[in-house]
């Protein structure tokens, strides 16, 4: 079958030629029972109404489970000869549908390529289904903790956070992760019929990140490390959102005051984090905090020029089954109003380094009365100081939806829309990097790797028929 044949009987529901790719790859642990499929063919997608709709249908036809990287070229291997698409799933936490097989097709589960390969200070190499929380948890003992990790660090393995998140938990002090330095190297198997392994070392390495798994398979990573600190989690509270935003953003530029998380929450989210309910009063914004043990004191000292009262203060602890503190910030703060309240949705923007608290008040000033509640993420990113946030949406229509993205870009916040299924309109907003569109014609040229995903891209000699 041509390959555009057979991507064109796949969209219209036709299928592939399952038992030939079945028998390309015996040996290695397959599914293709519906239910464990539908399962494994979801993300977070449904914290958007919009991707709700679009997405809830989607199945792959077969779920791969490969134990090691030879087992990955050979399923790659077998895409490529029966031109099948092939979607990398990791820890499935994605907002976007990034894991979803919009065509079908194989959905590659990376979560037994989980070994740490070695560690010596300061880096770390790991396969690329290892958790993000098992990464740190094997290198704390020595002394070094991951620079970042998203909110989901329970649950997201590293392959997955490269490819397609962009930053979280530590981003204060080290930028996003697409910031110079915070990638090591990669080492990616191709989707040919002959797959090669190419080992990306240094700024090469980001062609794969946040590319949502379109430029590559990722089998493992070698990632920076930071000092490991006694963490102290704090909690104050403020009268007023906006002391919240200035003290945070006080204590962001305060170069010596070790932080990893600086997130001010306006009221009333608080009342929607269950875990910490007697460290938010009621009618209270607050100040979700990492602090370094050993900066505590300068920070409390910051804190006593402001009207703002500690709460909550307690050493960091991570262990499985209790919420930490950081899983009430980034996109974590959505969940927390989502579990009891599904009738809100959310965006993602990035407020301007200069006049970024005025941003803040123009935003609530423009959508008051509780259609918008706002908290901001601090982040260096340039070597600037700045802020992302992940406002909670009261969701009414579409149209509304889009009218409210415009009100937040006319007071200078950019959004990134989480609302859409392609790089292009999302996170990359309206373009993909020359290099990573270059990169994907080497490594992926029939375009089966997480199809419909990069829409700039059209496979060479194909007549553009993707
Ligand atoms: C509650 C909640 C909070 C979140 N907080 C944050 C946050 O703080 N910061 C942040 O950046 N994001 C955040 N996210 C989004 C998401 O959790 C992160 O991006 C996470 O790191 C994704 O990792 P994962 O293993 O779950 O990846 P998946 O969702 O499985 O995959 C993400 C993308 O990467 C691709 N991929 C996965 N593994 C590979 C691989 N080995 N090779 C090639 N491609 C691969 C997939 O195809 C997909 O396109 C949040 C999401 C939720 C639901």
């Amino acid at each position: 079958m041509s390959q555009a044949a057979a991507r064109a009987s796949v969209a219209d529901g036709g299928g592939f030629p399952l038992d030939d790719f079945l028998a390309d790859v015996a040996g290695i642990e397959v599914s293709t029972e519906l239910t464990d499929r539908r399962r494994r063919s979801r993300d977070y997608f449904w914290y958007s109404p919009i991707l709700y709709q679009h997405l809830k249908d989607k199945v792959a036809d077969v779920i791969v489970t490969p134990r090691d990287e030879s087992e990955v070229m050979r399923v790659a291997a077998a895409c490529a000869r029966h031109h099948i698409p092939l979607t990398v799933r990791g820890g499935a936490t994605g907002n976007y549908g990034q894991c979803v097989p919009l065509l079908g097709g194989v959905v590659l589960d990376m979560a037994r390529l989980d070994r740490i390969e070695w560690q010596k200070p300061g880096m770390v190499r790991v396969q690329a289904g290892a958790k993000l929380f098992d990464i740190d948890a094997a290198t704390r003992p020595n002394g070094w903790e991951l620079r970042m990790h998203p909110s989901t660090k329970h649950m997201s393995q590293i392959g997955g956070f490269v490819a397609g998140g962009s930053g979280g938990v530590g981003s204060v002090t080290f930028g996003g992760m697409r910031e110079p330095g915070n990638i090591v190297a990669a080492r990616i198997v191709t989707l040919e019929s002959e797959p090669r392994v190419i080992e990306l070392r240094g700024d090469a390495a980001q062609k794969i990140s946040r590319a949502y798994g379109t430029t590559g398979i990722i089998t493992a990573l070698e990632m920076p490390l930071a000092p490991a600190q006694p963490w102290i989690d704090v909690m104050v509270a403020f009268d007023d959102f906006i002391d919240g935003v200035r003290f945070a953003h006080a204590i962001a530029l305060a170069d010596g005051i070790v932080k990893k998380l600086l997130s001010p929450v306006e009221w009333p989210l608080p009342q929607h984090f269950s875990a910490f309910r007697s460290a938010c009063p009621e009618g209270r914004s607050l100040l979700s905090a990492m602090i370094g043990e050993m900066s505590l004191e300068s920070f409390e000292t910051l804190l006593a020029a402001t009207g703002g009262t500690i709460t909550y203060r307690a050493p960091h602890e991570d262990v499985p089954g209790k919420a930490p503190l950081y899983e009430h910030a980034w996109n974590h703060t959505t969940l927390q109003v989502l579990r009891t309240d599904r009738g809100v949705t959310y965006l993602q923007c990035l407020y301007p380094h200069d006049g970024l608290v005025e941003a803040v008040e123009a935003v609530r000033e423009k959508f008051g009365g509780g259609e918008v509640l706002q908290h901001l993420e601090f982040i260096r990113l340039n070597g600037l100081m700045t802020a992302s946030g992940i406002p909670v949406v009261r969701y009414s229509t579409a149209e509304r939806l889009y009218e409210i993205i415009r009100g937040f870009e006319s007071c200078g916040v950019m959004i990134a829309n989480p609302h859409v299924v392609t790089l292009e309109d999302g996170s990359r907003y309206k373009r993909v990097d020359a290099d990573q569109l270059g990169f994907k014609q080497e490594v992926d040229p029939m375009g089966l790797l997480n199809p419909g995903k990069m829409r700039s891209f059209v496979p060479l000699g194909d007549g553009g028929a993707a």
